[in-house]
């Protein structure tokens, strides 16, 4: 049996435990005293991250909605419907109480891919297990933890796929299991995906849930679906155990925008899908008429979203339909919100690993889609699109529409010493051409069972890890840093930061949207709140930044001194001879007028 026929095989298992001969007892009870209507439900989230579906804070991936969804239509009552996030659950114990009794604990959560976050510590294994053990009623694990579970979210691991004490595993989708499950009067269910018909009343049905976000309303991003699966098969990923991407129609995706939005989000990332550029088509192909529907129909819904962004843009699409390409990255452009990012794919520039790991595009494919996407939207808002890409000295004071980002995996079949000059060439010629990259990911490989990479595992990773240490730094120093100020150069203004932490006497913060910029700001302002900041440095993958417009009349020493061209000594002048009428009577050589507004700008079009 193939891994994947073992996911979506038919047979769901239950296990035979201490743990399960307690829920018999609770279950017989239980099922004579309660229908769907009476249920109650906590859906625990412990997070997500997959090649193609975020969903850790500032993120709600879509597993928690459409499960809330399909249980609703299953029968079960709004407001019987608990959710929490396991970093809820860690802060208030009290919390637990809602895992304890509900009739039904549903957690969804699992890690395909490595990382490191600020917004939220996914849950580990020894946390979903306790869920387990403490849930009186039925216990159901779903979501990408079927794919298997390692000892960290990190590069360079292998996992297995553990049950971690549950009654039940959804080993197809955690959403059609629940609407079994209650359907069936808490039995049972047969593990099966979901169909089109069942996610067009879930997904606008569960958009309630979003409420229950500790970061809803200003704070929460709704991660997207337009489709599953790959039209790909590469040796890493576990996309293509999905099948062929199957999408969903541009008004299904625009009516739960609607609902979302109705439900007081506002910041949107159309990230669930193999490739944005596929929307809609034969699974490879673009259709320019289904991406226009759906981004024009978004914004028709949601007028007032203040966030609009994308992940996963296929480069081998670009490459094999340009004129195609061309037109629907134009109507993304039209459409999204600034600091927009295409992350690509490439993994890896040497041919070799890409023969070897039947990866899809080669480097000199990728970079013409890189490219193609400066070209059509590497335009500021308040400049015209035929000015694209802009950057230095002309360019307007706002971070590019959209811009390509590179994936580079590493620990791939095959690698090999030159692997690392190959990836670092590439790179170096897109900074050279006078391109612009928004980021560039460098990961190592996580080995799941059911791809190719299984065999190899996490060998090869470990055997270059002391390679892949120092090449990673050079990345960040040679490329990042330069990179980072042609995209984002000093006097670059970024509206609504939101402030997450406090580190050395600055706070920082990020946008909301898709791989954000990190922002530090001199001194400690309250967390929570949400400033527009203005660029005044740079870091290897960061930038320093000041209230925008920063008021020269009450800015702290450590704000002055952090603008460019001003030092401790200037600050210091510049504080004593407050107060100034205007910008202009500052004085000085240095030019501030980028920094330093005596009105607030007007508001940010188009961001
Ligand atoms: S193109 Fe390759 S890496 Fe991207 S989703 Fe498809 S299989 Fe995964």
């Amino acid at each position: 049996m193939t891994w994947r026929e073992d996911i979506l095989g038919n047979q769901s298992f239950r296990l035979r435990t201490a743990q399960t001969a307690q829920f018999y007892h609770v279950d017989t009870e239980r099922r004579d005293m309660t229908r769907p209507s009476d249920l109650s439900v906590t859906i625990v989230d412990g997070y997500v991250d997959e090649p193609a579906h975020f969903g850790v804070p500032p993120y709600i991936s879509t597993y928690p909605r459409f499960t809330a969804g399909a249980l609703v239509d299953a029968g079960v009552a709004k407001s019987q419907i608990t959710y929490h996030t396991i970093d809820e659950l860690r802060d208030d114990r009290q919390k637990w109480r809602d895992v304890a009794t509900a009739d039904l604990m549903i957690y969804v959560g699992g890690m395909t891919v490595p990382g490191k976050y600020v917004g939220g510590t996914p849950a580990e294994p020894d946390e979903v297990r306790e869920l387990a053990w403490v849930a009186e009623g039925v216990s159901v694990l779903g979501g990408p933890v079927r794919f298997g579970v390692g000892d960290e979210n990190a590069g360079a691991t292998e996992t297995e796929r553990q049950d971690l004490d549950y009654d039940f595993v959804a080993k197809g989708d955690i959403e059609a299991a629940a609407y079994d499950l209650v359907d069936s009067g808490l039995e049972g269910f047969s593990s099966r995906m979901r169909d089109n018909d069942e996610l067009s009343r879930w997904a606008p049905g569960g958009a309630f849930i979003v409420e229950q976000h500790p970061n809803h309303p200003e704070y929460l991003i709704c991660e997207m679906e337009t489709s599953r699966g790959c039209a790909y098969r590469c040796s890493f990923c576990t996309e293509p155990l999905y099948g062929n991407p199957a999408f969903r129609t541009a008004d299904a995706v625009v009516s739960e925008v609607g609902k979302l939005a109705e439900y007081g989000v506002q910041h949107f990332r159309i990230g669930r899908q193999a490739d944005i550029l596929a929307f809609g088509g034969d699974g490879e192909a673009p259709n320019t008429d289904a991406l226009r529907r759906l981004y024009s129909g978004i914004r028709e819904v949601a007028p007032d979203l203040k966030t609009l962004h994308l992940d996963n843009m296929n480069p081998i699409t670009i490459t094999k339909w340009p004129e195609e390409s061309r037109e629907c990255i134009r109507i993304i452009a039209e459409h999204n919100t600034a600091g927009d990012t295409a992350a690509f794919g490439l993994e890896s520039a040497d041919p070799l690993v890409q023969e070897e790991n039947n990866l899809n595009v080669s480097a000199e494919e990728c970079f013409e889609a890189v490219k193609i996407v400066n070209e059509e939207a590497g335009w500021r808002p308040g400049e015209a699109p035929s000015r694209a890409p802009t950057h230095g000295k002309e360019a307007a004071n706002r971070l590019p529409k959209l811009l390509p980002g590179i994936n580079l995996l590493h620990g791939l079949k095959a690698e090999r010493e030159e692997t690392y000059e190959h990836n670092r060439e590439f790179l170096q010629r897109v900074y050279d051409e006078g391109l612009m990259l928004r980021r560039i990911n460098i990961r190592q490989v996580m080995a799941f069972a059911g791809t190719d990479m299984s065999e190899t595992g996490a060998q090869i990773a470990h055997e270059h890890t002391e390679l892949f240490k120092s090449y990673k730094r050079d990345i960040r120093e040679q490329i990042d840093q330069p990179m980072l100020e042609r995209v984002a150069p000093a006097g670059t203004v970024l509206p609504d930061v939101h402030l997450e932490y406090h580190q050395d006497g600055r706070t920082f913060g990020r946008q909301l949207g898709t791989y954000p910029l990190l922002v530090g700001i001199p001194g400690e302002r309250p967390l929570g709140s949400t400033i527009d900041a203005v660029i005044v440095d740079h870091g290897y993958r960061s930038v320093t930044a000041v209230p925008y417009p920063l008021d020269i009349n009450s800015a702290s020493m450590t704000e002055l001194e952090a603008l460019p061209g001003i030092g401790r000594q200037r600050a210091g002048d510049l504080i004593v001879n407050r107060p100034y009428e205007t910008p202009d009577a500052i004085g000085g050589e240095v030019d501030l007028s980028a920094y330093v507004q005596t009105d607030r700008p007007e508001q940010f079009p188009n961001q």
